[in-house]
């Protein structure tokens, strides 16, 4: 009889929200949709692919592309087939059996489960009340315990708060780990550490395609740092991790620089419009609801009734994120956030009449 190793015979294959809801307000995805000349372009690319041949196993356009957007290096990038490919294999690869890896919860779970599928030994610092980071705890922590690889999101998911450049700088400069700095989320902020990578020898920084960009499908991650923790992930990735119409789809998007961030300035202000919604809610049922400062295209709230509101906008065909305590929110289309805004009253209403 064939047993299943430990690590593994418990998992159960990752599952969002299943069924089907007219308002998707719980993956952090875009609004938009493609534009029809982006969507000619990709019909084209897929006409002129050349299946029978592998693809190019450095994904060279696609990080060409990447590299001219921001601005770095092309040598210092790697792509992955979504960030999520690059932590797992940074996880498999740069931990060995048994060496300590930290992340601060609340974050984004994927960390924790490649590390332990690593093999490596999970610290977790919960962060307090306020959510913040204390820098100093964590320095402290990651040469109390020996800690040989830190990621976190920043800003993060799912507080959607983040650390100023200030923070990160002391941070990385004041431990031994490799620390893995996912920038999923920094599109649609202005603290990235990207401009000054290679200032620093234990630094690998992670972007995407998934969020800013409404890429999400296509599934394109990049990872950039020095040369020799480039080189290493280059060298133990699988060869052809990215597949041909993601590598030349990817190169398509990444081009189109003013149109994505003319999209980042709609999100951004969609996003402006959740949050002050929410927070007038929350200035009204005070003891219900409490919203959190953002720094992403997703507005995070702490509510003792997440369960119930969950359950309540997904009966109004709304899906949003739940966390125990929490509700993860994504900023939609004008349309989507009012009648999200709407369904949370209707709920605080009925629910206070109730109580009376
Ligand atoms: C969505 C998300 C990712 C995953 O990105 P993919 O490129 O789609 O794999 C990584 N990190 C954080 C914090 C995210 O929220």
């Amino acid at each position: 009889m064939y047993q299943l190793n430990e690590k593994i015979r418990n998992l159960k294959p990752y599952d969002p929200i299943s069924g089907e809801y007219a308002i998707r307000l719980d993956a952090n995805e875009s609004f938009f949709g493609l534009p029809e000349d982006l969507r000619t372009e990709f019909s084209h690319i897929a006409s002129e692919l050349v299946l029978n041949r592998y693809p190019d196993p450095l994904s060279t356009q696609v990080c060409q592309a990447f590299a001219d957007y921001y601005q770095v290096p092309v040598e210092n990038v790697t792509a992955g087939n979504g960030s999520d490919e690059l932590i797992s294999i940074i996880c498999t690869s740069f931990l060995e059996k048994g060496d300590t890896f930290l992340t601060l919860e609340p974050d984004f779970s994927m960390y924790r489960f490649y590390g332990v599928i690593a093999e490596g030994v999970p610290v977790t610092m919960q962060k307090p009340e306020s959510l913040c980071v204390d820098v100093d705890e964590v320095i402290r922590v990651c040469r109390e315990k020996d800690v040989k690889l830190l990621i976190f999101s920043n800003p993060c998911n799912p507080t959607s708060l983040g650390l100023c450049r200030e923070e990160l700088r002391r941070l990385i400069t004041s431990v031994e780990a490799l620390v893995v700095l996912d920038e999923a989320y920094m599109d649609f902020w202005n603290q990235s550490l990207l401009p000054e990578f290679d200032q620093y020898d234990n630094l690998l920084i992670l972007r995407t395609c998934s969020k800013a960009f409404g890429g999400a499908a296509l599934r394109l991650g990049f990872a950039v740092g020095s040369l020799a923790l480039t080189n290493a992930l280059k060298a133990v990735k699988s060869p052809y991790n990215l597949n041909s119409f993601t590598q030349a789809a990817g190169a398509a998007i990444l081009r189109r620089k003013e149109e994505s961030q003319a999209a980042i300035k709609e999100i951004l202000q969609s996003k402006e419009e959740l949050l002050a919604g929410m927070k007038e809610l929350a200035g009204r049922f005070s003891q219900q609801i409490k919203v959190f400062e953002s720094n992403t295209n997703f507005v995070f709230v702490e509510t003792p009734a997440y369960e119930q509101i969950f359950r309540y906008l997904l009966d109004a065909g709304i899906a949003v994120r739940k966390f125990t305590g929490y509700l993860r929110i994504t900023a939609g289309t004008h349309e989507e956030n009012q009648a999200l805004l709407k369904a949370m009253e209707g709920f605080f209403v009925a629910e206070n009449q109730e109580g009376k």
